[in-house]
């Protein structure tokens, strides 16, 4: 009888790092700060794996224009930072919001949205192990407190 084919902690592991990851992580896109009017800067850390990230947007019109990152951790945290701010370029807020919960969805097991994620889905592996969806979603946490302020901005202009 043929061995039974059991998924296995390595199996697992080459999915958690697969090339875009490494590539991202290797080749950060929009590193750097905003600078300028209508910019929000938000740091976050995560104390699990030491990651640090300070994440800054410019919106205008309701429009990402531009957002940028810096910091340091493990490669997943920082290749999440980098595709995310990938796809955040040139989305409204209301999109931006979309997007996130997406990606949180399917690190929390749930649909796979490819569609709306695209390279995003490369770090669906990560939602097999709860310590590094931390790391993932350190960006993401960051994103949603720089809307928020950029919400209450736009608000407040009106
Ligand atoms: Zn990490």
């Amino acid at each position: 009888m043929p061995d039974r084919q059991t998924p296995n902690a390595d199996d697992a592991l080459e999915d958690l790092y697969r090339e875009v990851i490494l590539d991202h992580y290797k080749n950060p896109r929009h590193l750097g700060q905003v600078q300028g009017n209508d910019t929000v800067a938000v740091e976050l850390q995560n104390p699990t794996c030491g990651d640090e990230i300070r994440l800054s947007l410019r919106v205008q019109d309701g429009c990402i224009e531009d957002v940028r990152f810096e910091g340091r951790g493990c490669s997943i945290s920082m290749a999440s930072a980098s595709m995310m701010a990938d796809a955040l370029r040139g989305k409204s807020l209301r999109e931006a919001s979309t997007l996130n919960a997406a990606f949180k969805g399917m690190l929390a097991g749930g649909d796979v949205a490819e569609e709306a994620l695209g390279d995003l889905v490369a770090l669906s592996g990560v939602s097999h192990f709860p310590v590094r969806v931390k790391c993932a979603t350190l960006a993401w946490n960051a994103l949603l407190t720089a809307l928020g302020t950029a919400n209450e901005a736009a608000a407040g202009h009106r």
